[in-house]
């Protein structure tokens, strides 16, 4: 069977959950790899059969995440974690939460190519709720860095470890081509980046590992990201 890594779950709201869930409805095994922040209560809230209904696949059966890895995107290997992060009481239990982390992790857990499928289905604008027009750059490099740069570097330290013929996926947004008030703090660029950038890694790794990259610009939905900017 197939197996996928969908980066970007802490709930049931959102499209990794969903896409989560159609994977494992194909017969995926899928982990998940969730924002330290958000990894306690996910895993509470799993715990006491919160996600139980949303868990129940159509015949009948609960889906299972195989293994649930704490990831947080903005960093590609351990020694980019400074040192207050690491000892972060929402971090300090996970040891390396870096992209390169997860990879070495599911590297130890299931062999040298563990993986098929890996979705991105996360993203941060730390000023999101600021207009383009007031976003420093400060915040415009934090959105486009978790956002965009997140994508080529799973893209980079994934490949390594997907077997030939594996799919990446992420997911875009609308305001990437148009105008959008209130998508702001640089995530409208993210996303004119995650697009752009899908085109050339398609190109590069397709050669290079056989790998396909693609990107859904998805529709407007209420999930706990989008409900935080009042979308
Ligand atoms: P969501 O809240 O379910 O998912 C976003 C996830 O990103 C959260 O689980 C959050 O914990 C995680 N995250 C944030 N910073 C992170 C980091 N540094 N490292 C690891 N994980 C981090 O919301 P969603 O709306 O389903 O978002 C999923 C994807 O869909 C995002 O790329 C989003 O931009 C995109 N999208 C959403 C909409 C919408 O209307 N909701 C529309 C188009 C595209």
């Amino acid at each position: 069977g197939k197996r996928a890594f969908v980066a970007g779950v802490a709930d049931d709201g959102g499209f990794g959950f969903a896409i989560a869930k159609a994977l494992a409805e194909a017969g995926a095994s899928v982990c998940v790899g969730t924002w330290p922040p958000a990894l306690g209560i996910f895993t509470t809230i799993l715990r006491r059969g919160k996600l139980d209904e949303s868990l129940v696949m159509s015949d009948g059966t609960k889906m299972e995440f195989e293994r649930i890895y704490a990831l947080d995107a903005e960093f590609d290997t351990f020694e980019d974690v400074p040192q207050e992060v690491r000892e972060n009481k929402r971090y300090k239990e996970h040891g390396d939460i870096s992209i390169q982390g997860v990879v070495d992790r599911m590297k130890a857990d299931f062999g040298e190519q563990p993986v098929d499928i890996v979705v991105h289905s996360l993203a941060n604008g730390p000023e999101v709720k600021n207009v383009l027009l007031e976003t420093s750059r400060k915040g415009y490099l934090g959105a486009v860095g978790v956002s965009a740069y997140s994508m080529v570097s799973m893209v980079q330290r994934f490949s390594p470890i997907m077997r030939q013929g594996g799919s990446y996926l992420s997911l875009s947004y609308m305001a990437s081509e148009r105008v959008i008030p209130g998508y702001g703090g640089g995530m409208s660029s993210a996303k004119a980046a995650l697009e752009s950038d899908t085109r050339v890694l398609a190109f590069e790794a397709g050669r290079k590992y056989g790998h396909r990259v693609n990107c859904i610009s998805a529709g407007p939905l209420a999930s706990r990201a989008a409900s935080a900017i009042g979308f």
